[in-house]
């Protein structure tokens, strides 16, 4: 697959610098905020007014913008996890190999069958090759032409020794 080759490496790229980014932004917000914060509750204790909270309303828009690039950063794993996975695939081809293999298994059986059974004219019941009589109504699978006196399938329409219409 040429696609998934040229596509990877672009991918692996973009989450990476999705992932760095968002990891710096986020704590960057978090240093900013807990900056901000700490400010502000010291100023509650000393009465002054909280001369570093602009940080902190710097730094909670960061967190939450960090937050979403880490997680664009690791949805996008998730998805090109997905879309490489090797496993549906191998099911996809194994889905289209199974069908023409079972035909070629089944024809060869059935070709199989076709020769080492003799079926009888009469009720349908697959009987060995060669056998004289039908195993499920005892009719008789083999008679004798009555032109050339041989041996010859039941049903046939025509001898297969001399050439004499039977029916
Ligand atoms: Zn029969
Ligand atoms: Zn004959």
């Amino acid at each position: 697959m040429p696609d998934k080759n040229t596509r990877s490496p672009e991918h692996e790229k973009t989450k990476k610098i999705l992932k760095i980014a968002g990891g710096i932004v986020l704590a960057a917000g978090i240093v900013f905020a807990a900056i901000g914060f700490i400010s502000l509750f010291s100023s509650f204790g000393s009465g002054s007014p909280p001369g570093l909270f602009w940080c902190a309303i710097l730094g909670l828009p960061m967190c939450a913008v960090g937050g979403g690039l880490l997680s664009m950063g690791f949805r996008r794993e998730i998805n090109t996890y997905v879309k490489n996975e090797s496993v549906p695939v191998i099911n996809e081809a194994a889905g289209e190999l199974r069908p023409a293999v079972g035909d070629v298994v089944s024809a060869a059986r059935e070709a199989q069958n076709a020769e080492e059974t003799a079926v009888c004219p009469a009720c349908g019941e697959r009987n060995e090759k060669g056998s004289k009589f039908c195993k499920g109504c005892g009719k008789p699978l083999r008679s004798v032409c009555p032109a050339c006196g041989k041996d010859i399938p039941s049903d046939s329409a025509f001898c297969n020794h001399c050439g004499a219409k039977l029916r």
